[in-house]
């Protein structure tokens, strides 16, 4: 069997696995991100990491084929050119060559989604599905598809779904990092939800999504409601487009109960014609927490 390491870059955590060929991760690793921070601590802290992961690699006596890393933004030749709403401080860094040249070991870098997607299409919630799109739902929006019918193969392709507009008209709002307003990650991100909540008068104190969730406050019930309502028309516009046979939720809000789920299906049919509201399956994450870290270890292990 074949190895890599796969790290997952995200604006709260940095996520990373030891994994086989087989979509089988050996041990896996959480550190928060400290995404304020400046960008060369935040560097160290990844090069670190990879250590970690490098020293179980040596003491299980495996040889490593290299390290997959997924990052949210755009990707260009090993470099993050555009980074959305979330870690804009990396815009510019060539990952590719940094970790290279600092572990020895082939690097590829890809957009966070499009790995997402590629784990859950061959290995978790879309195994039994041809045309698999998901979607990061987490500090920011992202998306991702792949279609496993298509010859040559071609790697799962990033879709910057979270900066589709649902709200052309908005006032009020702070510009997403995209440098819009009223886009699904403006109003709907698990940052962005924190956020309206206490613009509107939320009381609690250090309220995350799962508390808000769970709160009976009008102010509480408000921001999910719309950000249910605000993602629900990025994905129509998705499924539209892309007519995928399956939508998988990833990210720190995908964590969410059933309910959750519910809702987000009721609100994206609201925009579908009948046939594509009709077959819509928007389902949770199957391989939970570490799966941009699978799916970027798969970069560099043949399927
Ligand atoms: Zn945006």
């Amino acid at each position: 069997m074949k190895y890599a390491i796969g790290i997952d870059i995200g604006a709260a955590k940095i996520k990373g696995v030891l994994a086989g060929g087989a979509g089988k991760i050996l041990a896996c690793l959480e550190i928060p991100t400290g995404a304020k921070r400046k960008r060369a601590a935040i560097l160290r802290d990844i090069l670190k990491f990879i250590d970690c992961l490098k020293g179980e690699a040596e003491v299980r006596g495996l040889k490593l084929e290299g390290i997959g890393v997924g990052v949210p933004g755009t990707i260009k030749a090993g470099k993050l050119v555009f980074g959305g709403g979330t870690l804009k401080q990396f815009v510019g860094v060539d990952f590719k060559n940094l970790i290279q040249k600092k572990t020895g070991l082939k690097t590829a870098l890809e957009n966070d989604s499009a790995v997402f997607v590629s784990a859950e299409s061959y290995f978790g919630a879309g195994k039994n599905f041809d045309r698999v799109a998901g979607v990061i739902w987490g500090s920011g929006i992202g998306g991702g598809i792949l279609d496993k019918n298509n010859r040559p193969r071609v790697p799962a392709r990033a879709v910057e779904i979270g900066h589709f507009i649902v709200e052309p008209d908005i006032k009020n709002e702070p510009k997403c990092g995209c440098g819009k307003r009223g886009c699904a990650e403006n109003l709907a991100s698990g940052k962005n939800i924190v956020r309206r909540y206490y613009a509107r008068g939320g009381k609690m104190k250090n309220a995350g999504v799962r508390e808000i969730y769970f709160s009976k406050e009008k102010a509480a019930r408000k921001v999910l409601d719309d950000a249910y309502g605000y993602l629900g028309r990025a994905i129509a516009v998705f499924v539209d487009i892309i007519n995928p046979d399956i939508i998988v939720i990833g990210g720190g809000v995908s964590n969410l109960p059933e309910p959750a789920y519910q809702k987000l299906r009721e609100y994206s049919r609201r925009h579908l014609v009948k046939m594509p509201a009709k077959k819509l399956k928007i389902t949770r994450s199957k391989l939970g927490n570490f799966s941009g870290a699978l799916g970027a270890a798969m970069l560099l292990l043949a399927r």
